[in-house]
């Protein structure tokens, strides 16, 4: 029995951005429906919080996988990524294990495209002043993503390191021509967007409500424990929220979790999944002037799609590297 290993080049190449975008939303119409399963995932850290390890499966009447990944925060600014794991696609028929995949490439990606998704479904139609708020790896893959979902008149980014910022607008430049602004402060890449990503390790908030003009979407996507938040409270008291999914939100979300402890938010705050706005069984956006949160944790089913996305890709191109595995009876 062969296990195909799919390495983060072969990710890349095998997951565009605009493919990615579609299969999330099909994920997330599926998740909508009940047709998926997506336990919460499983976190365990190391001592004094230095690092995680986290067990995230997700199943369907198709295909089954699981991403075991580290989230390691030092690790910004060494040769190492700070989000390093696998990807293992199982069949649902007999359980195999499938493919192995780089999930580095997998999150950077699919947590995008998702974020795409989301400001394809929330922004409004005219939005094109794009904040960034963040640096690293999902800084970056927010960029293509929001490439994809709207046609950008300007594009700011911070983040605290000036020779991040700078290498950034090069990256930026290079890779996608696009020009991008460095800003000496989060308020200075805010003020006056209409679309903000917050894509940042932060604890505190980075993103305050007094910054933000009507009609903005905002996806956030750095925080993603019950402690730890990108937007204050003011923020959140005054927009509307959408999440990937209610049960991460209300077990993973210290953007949601910290004010509605503080009494500047209530319980039924969040207005709803993704999937239910793409499948009409809730609203989405209801004026210009709303303010619209994309409030993202990360689930599997994100990871599951990506990984059969890619899988049937890489056996129609003839990629990845095979090699043998298990043993069938009678082998
Ligand atoms: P990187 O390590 O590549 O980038 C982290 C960014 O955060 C850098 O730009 C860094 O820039 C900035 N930063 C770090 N510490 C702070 C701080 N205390 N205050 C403000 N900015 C800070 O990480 P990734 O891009 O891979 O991930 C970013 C965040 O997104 C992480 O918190 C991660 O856990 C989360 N994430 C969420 C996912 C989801 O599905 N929702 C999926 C994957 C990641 P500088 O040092 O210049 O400020």
């Amino acid at each position: 029995m062969d296990l195909l290993v799919i390495n983060a080049a072969e990710v890349r190449r095998l997951m565009p951005m605009a493919s990615c975008m579609d299969a999330m939303e099909t994920a997330l119409k599926q998740l909508g429906r009940g047709e998926a399963q997506n336990p919460l995932r499983s976190a365990n850290w190391l001592p004094e919080k230095r690092g995680i390890l986290l067990a995230m499966p997700a199943l369907t009447d198709e295909a089954m996988a699981i991403k075991v990944i580290t989230v390691m925060p030092g690790n910004h600014g060494t040769p190492y990524d700070s989000h390093m794991g696998a990807v293992i696609l199982f069949d649902a028929q007999f359980g195999r294990p499938l493919a192995l995949m780089d999930a580095t490439e997998i999150t950077a990606i699919r947590t995008a495209a998702v974020s795409g998704v989301a400001t394809r479904l929330l922004a409004r139609e005219d939005a094109g002043d794009l904040a960034i708020l963040g640096t690293g790896v999902q800084a970056r893959s927010h960029l293509q993503a929001m490439l994809e979902a709207r046609p950008l008149r300007r594009v700011r980014v911070w983040s605290r390191g000036g020779e991040n910022r700078e290498a950034y607008v090069q990256w930026a430049s290079d890779e996608l021509d696009v020009d991008v602004e460095a800003t000496e402060s989060a308020q200075a890449a805010v003020t006056g967007a209409d679309l903000i990503c917050t894509t940042t390790a932060a604890a505190e908030p980075v993103l305050r409500g007094a910054w933000l003009s009507p009609g903005t979407h905002i996806n956030a996507v750095g925080a993603s424990t019950a402690t730890t938040r990108e937007l204050d409270s003011e923020a959140m008291a005054m927009l509307c929220h959408f999440v990937d999914r209610r049960e991460s939100a209300l077990d993973e979300s210290g953007d949601y979790l910290i004010p509605l402890q503080e009494g500047e938010i209530d319980d039924d705050h969040i207005r709803a999944e993704l999937g239910e706005v793409l499948l009409g069984s809730a609203p989405g956006r209801r004026s210009d002037d709303e303010i619209t949160l994309f409030n993202s944790l990360g689930l599997a089913v994100e990871d599951l799609a990506s990984a059969q996305l890619i899988y049937r890709e890489a056996l129609s191109l003839g990629l990845g590297t095979s090699v043998e595995f298990g043993e069938t009876v009678g082998e």
